[in-house]
């Protein structure tokens, strides 16, 4: 039996993160990593990925962005290569080919089985990630069996698929932007669009993400978020990591020839049935859009910015095709594939201790796992704020949990 103070699950940006913190206060610890360090982004992303956010949002405990283009948006091989750095700047101590496959609450702490050895701890930091496995809606388990499905953790990119049209479900981040490279390669592509954030790349001359930090969206905190349920299982915004584009919208890929469908609800005899709310969904993400502009330009008005800035404007509306088909028949052999870009979900199936709520997901406050003194969760969206969905929400959210940590351990003693 190995002991050790304390155990962080996964070492993805927030578990070296956590790792860092532990150091800081001398607490002695291992970090357990199945594959190697940065495992999702070696293993479950799709190589053209970019990330959303710009390069000097990129920052970590001790470690700010330091390359030559803060105004960039790190490819997946970036952000391999700065998480494996960052593990190396902070000492980690990580043991990879680690699986944990239980951890289990003792009179004294934690009993983890990880491979063939058991290790005893008094706390456990679980950073094993919000997207590991893809959430798929249950109208795929009718999908006619003739037509190739897959989810963005096994795409790598269009020449994977078969020749054909492509359906992609969900217009968020993910779907937007695989949606336009298999349209470029020459598919034709439907997407699916439920509800969604529309943002611009760009607002008056600043990144968008400068935007959601200035006017102090991302840090607000999670026990003062009115419907925070909600807040942390917003879809991401339909934005791409390029400067290309003000725009990388619905209105963007139809005008590049994708044929946009409503929400898929069900699939019956191999039809797929779309919602008629197309265009109610569509005003609300531009009333949504809308609401943060101004907010925007009223914080910039009240910063005295406005004679640096561009003068504020607003983004055409979401035009919706009225002819747009409410249902697509899979059978008649137009659609190949199905793209489930229907978000993601943690895996936690590993954990014995019954800290799960009906849906599935751990019960916590910030980051303190509820009715499990001593385990504490990190790396999901809106933990202890807006910033906590993003890598660098960890900076914050890690110092927050390190302290809870720290004292849990002092009251035990006492
Ligand atoms: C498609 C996509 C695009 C994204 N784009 C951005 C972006 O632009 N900007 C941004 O800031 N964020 C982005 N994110 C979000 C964010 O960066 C991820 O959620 C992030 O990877 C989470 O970091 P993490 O350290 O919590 O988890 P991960 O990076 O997933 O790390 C978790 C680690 O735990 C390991 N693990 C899992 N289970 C076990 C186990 N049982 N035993 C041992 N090890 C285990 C995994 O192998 C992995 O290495 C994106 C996420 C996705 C999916």
């Amino acid at each position: 039996m190995i002991q050790t103070t304390a155990v962080v699950v996964g070492a993805g940006h927030a578990g070296l993160a956590m790792s860092r913190r532990l150091t800081e206060r001398s607490i002695d610890h291992v970090v357990l990593e199945r594959g190697e360090v940065a495992n999702s982004w070696r293993t479950q992303r799709w190589p053209s990925l970019r990330l959303l956010t710009p390069n000097w949002q990129t920052r970590l405990p001790g470690h700010d962005y330091d390359g030559d283009h803060p105004d960039g948006f790190m490819p997946v091989a970036g952000v391999v290569a700065t998480i494996t750095r960052y593990a190396r700047l902070v000492n980690a101590p990580v043991c990879t080919a680690t699986t944990v496959h239980t951890v289990r609450a003792t009179s004294r702490g934690f009993q983890i089985r990880a491979n063939d050895d058991l290790l005893r701890a008094r706390a456990v930091v679980l950073a094993t990630g919000a997207c590991n496995l893809p959430a798929i809606p249950a109208a795929a388990g009718a999908v006619p069996a003739s037509i190739t499905t897959l989810s963005p953790l096994a795409y790598r990119g269009p020449g994977q698929l078969p020749d054909g049209g492509v359906l992609v479900i969900g217009a968020s981040a993910t779907g937007i932007q695989l949606a336009a490279e298999i349209h470029r390669s020459g598919r034709p592509v439907t997407l699916a669009a439920g509800e969604h954030v529309r943002l611009p790349r760009t607002y008056r001359g600043r990144d968008i993400f400068w935007w959601l930090q200035a006017t102090g969206l991302l840090a607000e905190r999670y026990d003062q978020i009115d419907d925070l349920t909600r807040a942390r299982h917003l879809p991401s915004p339909q934005l791409t990591g390029t400067r290309q584009a003000t725009m990388t919208d619905l209105n963007a890929l139809a005008a590049q020839g994708v044929r946009i469908v409503g929400r898929l609800g069900r699939v019956i005899d191999g039809v797929a049935q779309f919602s008629g709310s197309l265009a109610n969904i569509c005003a609300l993400a531009d009333l949504k859009m809308n609401r943060f502009l101004n907010r925007a330009d009223e914080w910039a008005t009240a910063s005295g910015l406005d004679e640096d800035l561009p003068p504020p404007h607003r983004f055409a509306g979401t035009r919706v095709d009225p002819r747009s088909p409410l249902e697509l028949d899979l059978t008649r052999g137009e659609i190949s594939t199905v793209l489930w870009a229907t978000g993601f979900r943690p895996d936690h199936s590993w954990l014995d201790i019954p800290v799960l709520d009906r849906t599935g997901h751990i019960r916590h406050d910030g980051g303190v796992v509820t009715g499990a003194p001593g385990l504490y969760l990190l790396g999901m969206p809106v933990l202890r704020t807006r910033a906590s969905t993003y890598i660098h929400g960890a900076d914050a959210d890690s110092e927050a949990v390190a302290d809870h940590l720290r004292s849990c351990l002092s009251s035990r003693r006492r």
